[in-house]
């Protein structure tokens, strides 16, 4: 069997569309499959519409994703041969075949394509047989002389030698068109793939560039791991046959088949999206995880030129199992570097509707000005001997020494956490909690108490 050729074909108008990044993916997931080419080819005829930063958002969101591809234009370099802003002349020798063959006439200055009328048969492979039959000739040179889309695609899939045409549903409807053109002009022809369009999250319709979500420089912008993202685009109307939803790349690749592809539409699904997202990021190794956290921390003011590497490295250890998404991060972490950090009102709450959180603190407080090393287990014993001796539970103790030190109730394993501030951070911290609510201050109005503790 002679190479599976597939090819991309975007218009760089306006922004790159996840589902435009799905139609390269599935390209790309087959031509990888089969061993084949992987051509990329830009269709900017219409000069109107086309702008040099889309093709460069096109061009990014493909390096970003690791699509690459194996022939087409280089970004930045001298304009590749698959521009097909370049190729008119190829257009034209085309448009004297089907002059030669009586099937293009001109009326009111554009050029019509004369259809067969016959019925046209296209046997899709994710479709099924699909037939349409064209009833009226149509335009394939506009009156201002540039080809149209119809025409140019069809002669370039016979150039390029494309084997397979995979594209998004919404092109159903031109294929009847498409095949006239292959038979009119005697060449092979290709075989198709329509794949499902991509639904928004709620709601009917089509995801247009307008919802959330539908645009791939945002998901770079908002620090996502491409590798999970382009993960994601895989669900979007192809799956493994199983229920897993994280698989690694070349698994997908050994697996891709259009026999995996839905007939149905898919739906764009945030949470899904977002979850994927996590367990890549849970998986990365800790330095690979440092590498993207760093700059976030840098650009939040958090850390700065001084910093403390392996400081920086134990907390972003903790943080990777736990923080969502590299975008939540510096929120997240922001109490690992300073004193000045935001106040949960809801833990505050939890921890004064029980007990006395103060004395706790004061206990726990000597214990820890001392303890050697002042390391997890150590504090662990520690809070559970008081436990004991107090006869009340470990929480009674964790929940206080938590708020008074981080202004929250949830985060990362909280002795990991003691042991990742340090003796100094903690203890002062405890200090200025027992300083703040000591009996004859806890009268002090919300707003006034926040700004006389965390200097608000
Ligand atoms: N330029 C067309 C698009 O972006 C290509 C469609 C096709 O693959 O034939 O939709």
């Amino acid at each position: 069997m002679s190479t599976i050729r597939v090819r991309f074909a975007p218009s760089p108008t306006g922004c790159f569309h996840i589902g435009n990044a799905r139609t390269a993916l599935f390209n790309w997931l087959y031509a990888r499959h089969t061993g084949g080419r992987f051509v990329l080819r830009i269709e900017d005829t219409d000069s109107e519409r086309n702008t040099r930063e889309a093709l460069q958002l096109l061009l990014r969101g493909m390096r970003w994703l690791g699509l690459d591809w194996d022939e087409g234009p280089e970004v930045g370099g001298p304009c590749g041969p698959y521009y097909q802003s370049q190729r008119s002349d190829i257009y034209e020798d085309y448009l004297e075949r089907l002059r030669t063959a009586g099937r293009a006439y001109e009326k009111d200055g554009a050029i019509y394509f004369r259809i067969s009328g016959e019925p046209q048969e296209n046997p899709d492979l994710v479709r099924g047989p699909v037939f349409r039959t064209e009833e009226r000739d149509f335009v394939i040179f506009r009156s201002n002389g540039t080809p149209v889309y119809h025409f140019v695609v069809v002669v370039d899939d016979i150039e390029m030698g494309i084997t397979h045409v995979i594209r998004g549903e919404d092109h159903l409807s031109n294929t009847s068109k498409h095949l006239e053109l292959f038979k009119a002009l005697g060449a092979e022809l290709p075989q198709f793939a329509h794949i499902p369009l991509i639904l928004k999250m709620d709601g009917p319709g089509k995801m247009s560039k307008r919802d959330e979500g539908a645009l791939l420089e945002d998901y770079e912008r908002r620090h996502f791991i491409a590798a999970a993202v382009r993960n994601y685009l895989c669900l979007l109307g192809w799956s493994p046959k199983d229920d897993r939803e994280v698989l690694p790349i070349e698994e997908i690749i050994e697996l891709f088949d259009f026999s995996g592809i839905n007939r149905d539409n898919a739906r764009f699904d945030e949470r899904k999206l977002a979850f994927i997202n996590s367990a890549y990021q849970r998986s990365l190794p800790v330095r690979t995880f440092a590498e993207l956290a760093c700059p976030l921390l840098q650009a939040a003011g958090l850390v700065g030129p001084t910093v403390d590497r392996a400081y920086v490295r134990d907390v972003l250890g903790l943080c990777q199992e736990k923080v969502r998404s590299l975008e939540g991060l510096a929120e997240y972490a922001r109490y690992f570097f300073t004193d000045d950090y935001p106040v949960l009102e809801k833990a505050r709450g939890r921890i004064f509707r029980k007990g006395d959180p103060v004395s706790r603190i004061r206990e726990l407080l000597s214990a820890f000005k001392r303890v050697e090393p002042f390391s997890a287990e150590k504090l662990e014993c520690i809070v559970q001997d008081r436990a004991r001796a107090g006869d009340c539970y470990t929480g009674d103790y964790i929940h206080p020494l938590r708020f008074a030190v981080s202004g929250t109730n949830a985060g990362p394993g909280i002795y990991a956490m003691l042991h990742v501030l340090g003796r100094d951070r903690t203890t002062s911290r405890m200090e200025r909690f027992v300083s703040a609510y000591e009996s004859g201050k806890r009268g002090i109005t919300k707003s006034g108490l926040e700004s006389e503790i965390y200097g608000e």
